[in-house]
C-alpha cells in the first residue's frame, strides 16, 4: 500500500479505541492448557483470496496458485498489465485499488465478477509495504475482532509492525482497523480499494494483508500463505452455527 504520513488528532486516539475491550488470547505454542473441542470450520472454498491488485508487489499473486490448490478461491494477478510490467498502476496508470467506485475499469469489473460469483465468508486482499516493520493488516469490518487474532496466532512465527498506518488511520500491534464513521468518510469519497468494495458490496469482512517488500520472498509467500490459512482456522462455523457461540471479543 502506498502511505504518506498524515497526522490528524482526530483519528489519534483510534488505536487505542481498537485496542479497548479485547480479551487476550493465549498463544496456541507452549500453552498446556487442554485444547477446547474442534470447530467446525467453513470449506476453504468460502475464503477468497486475491493478489496483484499493485503490479509491483509480486508475492500476492505468485502465492496463489499454492493456496488454489490447498482449495481456496483465488483471483489474480488483479492488475495483470502491471505485474507483467512490475508497475504498481494500470497501463493508464491509474491505481487500481483506488478505481473500485468505477464502472469502466475492465480490471474491477473482472474482480466484481469473481466475488459476486463465489459470495464469500471472507475475503483476504494480498499486498507488500515498501515502509512496514513487519506484517500487519487493514480490517474492514469493525464489529469484528479477526484480523486482531490472526495476529496473535501468528506473533511468534513473524515480524509484526507495532504501529501500522495507511492513510490518516494508525493502528497498533499489528492491526488497523477503521471505524465505521472511517469507512463511510471512506465510501462518500468514492476513492476507495478491493478489500473496502468487497466489504460494502457483499457484507463481509476483509483483510488487507501487507509484509515488508524487503522481506526474502520465500517469508512474503510464507507469510501470505499463514495468514490466509489462520484467517480461514479462525473463521469459525458458519454463521448459522456461530449465532449462538461467538468468540470472545
Ligand atoms: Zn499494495
Amino acid at each position: 500500500m502506498q502511505r504518506r504520513s498524515v497526522l490528524t488528532s482526530a483519528l489519534g486516539a483510534l488505536g487505542s479505541l481498537l485496542a479497548a475491550g479485547c480479551a487476550p488470547v493465549p498463544s496456541a505454542r507452549g500453552s498446556t492448557a487442554t485444547p477446547p473441542a474442534p470447530t467446525p470450520l467453513r470449506p476453504r472454498s468460502e475464503v477468497a483470496v486475491t493478489g496483484g491488485v499493485h503490479g509491483d508487489e509480486p508475492s500476492g499473486a505468485l502465492v496463489l496458485p499454492e493456496l488454489e490448490a490447498l482449495g481456496f478461491a483465488t483471483f489474480g494477478p488483479c492488475n495483470p498489465w502491471g505485474f507483467a510490467h512490475h508497475k504498481r498502476g494500470l497501463a493508464d496508470g491509474r491505481d487500481l485499488n483506488r478505481s473500485f467506485a468505477r464502472d469502466d475499469v475492465p480490471e474491477v469489473a473482472a474482480v466484481q465478477r469473481f466475488l459476486e460469483a463465489r459470495r464469500p465468508a471472507l475475503l483476504l486482499d494480498l499486498h507488500e509495504d515498501r515502509d512496514a516493520a513487519g506484517g500487519y493488516l487493514i480490517q474492514h469490518g469493525p464489529d469484528d475482532d479477526l484480523g486482531r487474532r490472526v495476529i496473535r496466532a501468528l506473533g511468534d512465527e513473524f515480524a509484526i509492525d507495532p504501529e501500522p498506518s495507511f492513510l490518516v488511520v494508525t493502528g497498533e500491534d499489528g492491526v488497523l482497523r477503521p471505524s465505521a464513521a472511517v469507512l463511510g468518510v471512506v465510501e462518500l469519497s468514492r476513492f476507495y480499494g478491493l478489500a473496502f468494495h468487497a466489504w460494502l458490496a457483499l457484507g463481509i469482512t476483509t483483510l488487507v494483508v501487507e509484509c515488508p517488500r524487503g522481506w526474502p520472498l520465500a517469508d512474503r509467500l510464507r507469510w501470505h500463505r499463514r495468514v490466509v490459512e489462520t484467517a480461514h482456522a479462525l473463521l469459525g462455523p458458519p454463521r448459522a452455527e456461530a449465532l449462538g457461540a461467538r468468540p470472545p471479543r
